[in-house]
């Protein structure tokens, strides 16, 4: 019987396990299928406090696990297929076998939905990006753009706006799915320009391995051109990684968790949700950390509560 398995590695999940480590309840880290999380996608974080001159995202995620292990988390290249709910325990069905805990806590995160094309993993990171927070910086007297019509897209284009020399809006209909006064300012904004009714079929690379702009097709012409961009942020939306947790933890109608009363408790005793999986609205690394130490805290008070 394990005392803590936690579930992902990326900031939530391993705050948590440096807690729980340091516990000394020896905590159980299924790393999942995107060891070490968004952040291991990114480059340079430089809003992580603590970093003065910034800190690479994959480094940092990489000192967090270290300091983990220090305190005697353990780690496995593992992701939970599915849960049983027990009596004063929790059945965790881990790459096909069973296990138990007394405490699980759900940092499984949330994946940026990228378009699928051809070259994508290869330019993430070097000017393909689904964060405009993180990346946002690096593109000043540029030309960006963003794909999608949501609340995430519009609130991405005016944020780079301050960046940016100008941001194309690149979206799939004529009318976006964002709030009107989300919607609103973007459009009112001038450096924003909407390009409706179009997708982009291609992404355009410089011999660099660099993005330099996107082959563009309207839906309703079937015309094609080429945008000069150099970073494309995609905000087409999240899934968070909750399949395993279907018809045994609360979620919203988009399958994010619902931490019960304000803690990171959820619907069943001893199972404790942090970071995105549970967040639809600051979506930070620093706040996903944060998380992860309150779901270590609210485990080891459940742990006391139960005499383990
Ligand atoms: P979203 O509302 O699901 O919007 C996704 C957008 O991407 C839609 O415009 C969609 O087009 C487009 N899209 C989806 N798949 C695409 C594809 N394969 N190719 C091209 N375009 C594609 O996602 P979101 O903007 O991330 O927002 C998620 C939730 O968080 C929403 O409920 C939103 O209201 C909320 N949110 C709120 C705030 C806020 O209140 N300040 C900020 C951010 C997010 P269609 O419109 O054609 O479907």
């Amino acid at each position: 019987m394990e005392k803590v398995i936690i579930v992902g590695s990326g900031c939530a999940g391993l705050t948590a396990a440096i807690y729980s480590a340091r516990a000394n309840f020896a905590p159980l880290v299924l790393e999942g299928k995107e060891p070490g999380g968004q952040l291991s996608t990114t480059t340079l974080v430089e809003n992580f406090p603590g970093f003065v001159e910034g800190i690479d995202g994959p480094a940092l995620v990489m000192n967090m696990k270290a300091q983990a292990e220090r305190f005697g988390a353990r780690f496995a290249y593992s992701t939970v297929e599915e849960i049983e709910r027990g009596d004063g325990f929790i059945r965790v069905k881990i790459d096909g076998e069973w296990t138990e805990t007394r405490a699980l806590i759900v940092a499984s995160g949330a994946s940026a939905r990228y378009l699928g094309l051809p070259g994508e993993k290869e330019l993430i990171g070097h000017g393909l990006t689904s964060c405009a927070t993180c990346d946002g910086a690096f593109y000043r007297n540029v030309p960006v753009c963003v794909i999608g019509g949501g609340d995430s897209a519009c609130e991405e284009a005016v944020f780079l706006t301050r960046f940016a020399s100008k941001v194309y809006l690149i979206h799939r209909r004529d009318e976006l799915r964002a709030s009107k006064i989300v919607a609103d300012r973007a459009l009112a904004h001038e450096k924003i320009e909407p390009l409706w009714d179009s997708v982009v079929s291609e992404y355009l690379a410089d011999e660099a391995g660099e993005m330099r702009g996107v082959k563009l097709k309207n839906l309703k012409s079937g015309a094609e051109s080429e945008l000069e961009v150099k970073c494309v942020f995609v905000a087409i939306g999240h899934d968070p990684n909750t399949a395993a947790f279907k018809g045994k933890l609360d979620m919203d109608e988009n399958g994010y968790l619902l931490p019960c009363n304000g803690s990171t408790a959820t619907n069943i005793p001893g199972i404790f949700a942090a970071g995105d999986v549970a967040d639809t609205v600051y979506r930070q690394a620093i706040t996903a950390a944060g998380k992860g130490c309150a779901a270590a805290l609210d485990a080891e008070r459940y742990l006391a509560s139960m005499g383990a």
